[in-house]
C-alpha cells in the first residue's frame, strides 16, 4: 500500500499530539487540533510532497 495513500498524522506544533489526516485534507485547509483545538493550517514542504501543520491563529 502506497503510503500517501494511506491515513496519516500529522505533528500538532502546538502540543506535538498526533493529528490524524485522511489525506484528502488540500494544502491550506485549516483544520483543529483534536488535542488543544488550535486552528492549524496545512502546509506542504517546498520540493516535496510532505505535509506539515503550521499555527493558524
Ligand atoms: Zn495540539
Amino acid at each position: 500500500m502506497a503510503l500517501k495513500d494511506a491515513a496519516q498524522y500529522l505533528t500538532c506544533p502546538m502540543c506535538d499530539a498526533d493529528v490524524p489526516v485522511s489525506g484528502d485534507e488540500k494544502v491550506a485547509e485549516e483544520i483543529f487540533c483534536p488535542y488543544c483545538q488550535t486552528p492549524l493550517k496545512i502546509r506542504k514542504k517546498r520540493g516535496t510532497e510532505e505535509l506539515y501543520l503550521e499555527e493558524d491563529f
